[in-house]
């Protein structure tokens, strides 16, 4: 295959090599940064495909809780989602900062909202923050957040302030951190579910990517492995959906970049082809 100098330049901000037969020059090929380092346990929960090993949870180490605001503390029983399905977004953003339905909220630093426009016409939805994501607040700025940020450039979005079409809109399925970045458990996957169907309401995207097993199975209740639901166009509550490997996974097997980027292909004919007639 033929690459134009545009697509070598995505490919190549994706950290996949483009071949050229001898004596042709082959491309920009990991031009931005060593998105092949090993797995990085702190930022890069285990988020390959369905099949892969399920993290052991973390055992919980005795520790106060930190940073619940007072309004937290002070609030009722915690186990008990709120119906989130009316809210605004300050009133959405608000309320997940006060959540206390699982026991995630005793260990996070903070919770992790969402970033992006907030009428994207992409949707990007990860699993759950890291510990890096924990700290400051903002979803995927570890490592695989670089790689998703070269993943989007390759397609040109950006989480930067941007016009509805080239900034997405970025959340994660569980919103507090993990203990150890062990998978969240379904009861924590359906105590946050309100707040990303939210989410995805107010934005009201052309097209949502789910990335990764948590992601898949928060928005389509599925626990089949990526590689079976990948390559085909899922629907959210109307919203097309694609499914594709984490970024995390995909730093852990670089091999799998091309079927990501076929992925990321299938969700740019989903945009441009617009809703169904
Ligand atoms: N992995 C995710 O799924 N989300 C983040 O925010 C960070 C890492």
């Amino acid at each position: 295959m033929r690459w134009t100098e545009r697509q070598r330049a995505m490919l190549g901000a994706m950290g996949l090599r483009v071949w050229a037969p001898a004596g042709v020059e082959a491309g920009p090929a990991e031009a931005t940064m060593d998105v092949d380092g090993p797995p990085n346990p702190a930022t890069d929960p285990a988020t390959g495909p369905a099949t892969g090993p399920a993290l052991a949870p973390a055992p919980a180490p005795a520790r106060a809780p930190a940073h619940v605001p007072a309004a937290v503390a002070a609030a009722p029983a915690s186990g008990q989602s709120l119906d989130a399905s009316q809210l605004g977004w300050p009133e959405l953003r608000e309320a997940v900062a006060g959540c206390t339905a699982c026991v995630l909220c005793e260990r996070r630093t903070q919770t992790v909202f969402g970033v992006g426009h907030e009428r994207a016409h992409w949707m990007i939805v990860g699993e759950a923050p890291g510990e890096q994501e924990d700290r400051e607040g903002e979803p995927f700025v570890g490592k695989s957040g670089q790689l998703l940020d070269n993943m989007l450039r390759a397609i040109g979005l950006s989480r930067e302030a941007g016009p509805p079409d080239k900034q997405a809109y970025i959340a994660n399925a569980v919103k507090c951190r993990p203990p150890g970045n062990r998978n969240p458990t379904p009861q924590e996957l359906s105590a946050c579910e309100g707040f990303l169907v939210r989410q995805v309401e107010l934005v009201q995207p052309k097209v949502i990517l789910a990335m990764g097993a948590v992601a898949v199975q928060s928005l389509l209740g599925s626990t089949e492995p990526i590689g079976r639901l990948r390559g085909k166009v899922h629907r959210y509550r109307g919203v097309p959906l694609i499914v594709t490997y984490h970024p995390a996974y995909l730093l852990r097997s670089p091999h799998e970049k091309a079927r990501a980027w076929d992925d990321l292909c299938l969700a740019v004919e989903c945009v441009r082809a617009g809703p169904p007639l």
